[in-house]
């Protein structure tokens, strides 16, 4: 049966609900990923690994709550104290015990974090970043790279995966105070050199999409001393790659120091939560001065009711202290290994074309292009940057979501993230169901 065909028989409860959502909500769904034609699965519960759908479906998952879950669903331990902090309160409208334990354990895991500012999610966390650096170095401008992805306010859509003008609704003069160039060390220098107007760059740790497209070996470490030597600020977005590519995020195993860090996901256990973590002396801009008045810096400003709330607070203090040990990571990461070696050995049994490739616990699909790849667990910085960059084409990546939604697994779009819960019997199962979902998209005359 096609395999769309099959997905619509099987799953009359999403449906249903589908229709029902495209009434109240745009194209039915609150989140622009996950839009899925005809329509996507309505989750009903979820443990561990696993998630259960209205229809009755179990499925391995490997959206992982956007990449906040490290720890899987619903860990018990963090349930444990949520549901006990649930019973006490979600919001004092005062300062509680458990935001300073939440702030005392990033800067004990954030190698550049010195001090913290909670916000209520990863956007919030890079918004706050590039104003602090735009404070402290009097500078108007920041330079982003291309397509590198830091959340969805005004200053960081520009160019980044909506595409390379203006979207929709942000005004050109925000985006003049935006540099967007491709993550090229020398185009940086010359930016840099003609734009003294510059004070900030920021970059996704890992590369474009999480480390869709990786940057080069020691690109990090030469982008913080190109943008010192020039006087602007070196942001690192660590929203997804903190906590997980290891405990203090990239620049812990590269050795990198930021000025400022932008925080989110596995920080807040599950629940909503992003921070900035860094220099004492640039997160003091958020202080109020001792002294009001002469020679003192101005205040930024800051409010945002749900900041460092308790439940968010208590989630993330038990998530960090369960993960700070590197242990959490270092499983997720082999799994996601044998998981990628695995998935590129059927792409070149079956001869397939494209790669199944990534860094720590996070694994990109590309299918129906370049040449079969070698049955390993590919470093990505070796594949061509055309490939990484251009992707799988649209229709073949929403039937492969819809082939392996068929077989009971959940990727996110053409990615995917494991949790220290998945286990070997969980890739065991989601390589039949790849070799069945490639066969399907054969069969239909896809690949
Ligand atoms: N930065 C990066 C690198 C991200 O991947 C994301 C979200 N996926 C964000 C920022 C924005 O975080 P949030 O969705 O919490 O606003």
């Amino acid at each position: 049966m096609a395999i769309e065909q099959a997905y619509v028989e099987s799953h009359p409860g999403s449906a249903a609900l589908a229709r029902r959502a495209g009434a109240v909500l745009p194209s039915g769904v609150t989140h622009d990923s996950r839009y899925l034609r005809p329509f996507g699965i309505y989750v009903d519960r979820a443990a561990g690994a696993r998630k259960w759908d209205v229809d009755g479906h179990e499925y391995i998952d490997y959206v992982m709550g956007h990449g906040s879950l490290l720890l899987g669903h619903s860990h018990p331990a963090v349930t444990e104290a949520a549901m006990a902090q649930l019973a006490r309160g979600t919001h004092y409208g005062a300062s509680h015990e458990r935001e300073i334990e939440w702030a005392e354990e990033v800067v004990r895991i954030v190698p550049s974090a010195e001090a913290v500012r909670f916000t209520s999610s990863g956007t919030e966390a890079t918004l706050m970043a590039l104003r602090i650096a735009r404070a402290a170095s009097g500078r108007p401008a920041v330079l982003k790279f291309d397509r590198h992805f830091h959340g969805w306010h005004d200053y960081v859509v520009g160019a980044s995966s909506y595409g390379s003008k203006a979207p929709a609704g942000v005004p050109e003069s925000t985006l003049e105070s935006v540099v967007v160039v491709p993550p090229d060390l020398a185009t940086v220098r010359e930016t840099l050199a003609g734009r003294p107007d510059v004070g900030a760059v920021i970059v996704e740790s890992a590369g474009a999409s999480s480390g869709a497209v990786p940057l080069p070996r020691g690109f990090n470490a030469e982008l913080a001393r190109i943008a010192h030597e020039r006087g602007a600020l070196f942001i690192m977005d660590e929203v997804v790659t903190g906590f997980r590519w290891s405990p203090g995020g990239v620049q812990q195993i590269e050795g990198v120091t930021p000025d400022l860090t932008a925080l989110a996901k596995i920080l807040a256990g599950g629940l909503p939560g992003g921070a900035v973590a860094g220099r004492r002396d640039l997160l003091e801009r958020l202080a109020f001065p001792l002294d009001p008045g002469v020679g003192k810096p101005e205040k930024i400003g800051h409010p945002g009711t749900f900041n460092a709330n308790p439940l968010s607070a208590t989630a993330g203090v038990t998530c960090l202290r369960t993960i700070a040990d590197g242990q959490a990571q270092e499983r997720a990461s082999a799994l996601a290994g044998r998981l990628r070696a695995g998935m590129n050995r059927e792409l070149a049994r079956m001869g397939v074309p494209g790669v199944v490739y990534g860094q720590a616990s996070a694994f990109r699909v590309i299918v129906g292009r370049g040449t079969p790849p070698a049955p390993v667990d590919i470093d990505p910085r070796d594949l061509p940057a055309d490939l990484l960059a251009g992707g799988m084409a649209g229709e073949v990546q929403r039937l492969l979501v819809l082939a392996m939604l068929n077989r009971g697994v959940h990727l996110f779009g053409n990615s995917g993230l494991t949790s220290a819960v998945h286990t070997d019997a969980d890739i065991a199962q989601t390589l039949d169901a790849w070799a069945g979902s490639l066969a399907a998209l054969r069969e239909e005359g896809v690949l």
